[in-house]
């Protein structure tokens, strides 16, 4: 019976997956992949980091989270707002993120590809800076 065992580890891994989704819709926050790994152990799901590691590095692949890099290097993931292709604008000293829409880069990247014959173009534009609250706090 040894064809039954991809669907077994398939299935669990569909399984922990929802788990790490469920995580990040319980929270607006961002939380480091070992946040919401401690966060699934305590609720009794057994899952590894690597796999949540994975999981959520599949989700930023597919825009569905966004990614920010905290003060001591770690990456923090949280949900999106909006499930369009979409940019952040990033606070670098408080994660505060701003998701906004560039139509102008969308067709100028599509103009540019099309121009040196480019097809099956992928992008990501992040834009770092410093929010309102902390520009206030540094005046
Ligand atoms: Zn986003
Ligand atoms: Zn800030
Ligand atoms: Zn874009």
């Amino acid at each position: 019976m040894t064809a039954a065992q991809p669907v077994v580890s398939r299935t669990r891994a569909t399984r922990q997956a929802s788990a790490v989704d469920d995580a990040l819709a319980a929270t607006t926050d961002f939380r480091t992949a070992q946040d919401l790994h401690a966060q699934l152990r305590a609720a009794g799901v057994r899952i590894g980091l690597t796999t949540v590691y994975r999981h959520l590095q599949t989700l930023a692949d597919t825009e569905v989270v966004d990614v920010v890099r905290t003060a001591t290097g770690e990456l923090a993931y949280r949900r999106c707002a909006t499930t369009n292709h979409h940019h952040h604008l990033v606070c670098r000293h408080c994660a505060h993120t701003v998701e906004v829409e560039g139509p102008e880069v969308e067709s100028w990247l599509d103009r540019i590809a099309a121009r040196a014959g480019f097809t099956d173009i992928a992008h990501t534009v992040e834009i770092a800076g410093s929010c309102p609250r902390c520009t206030a706090a540094r005046a």
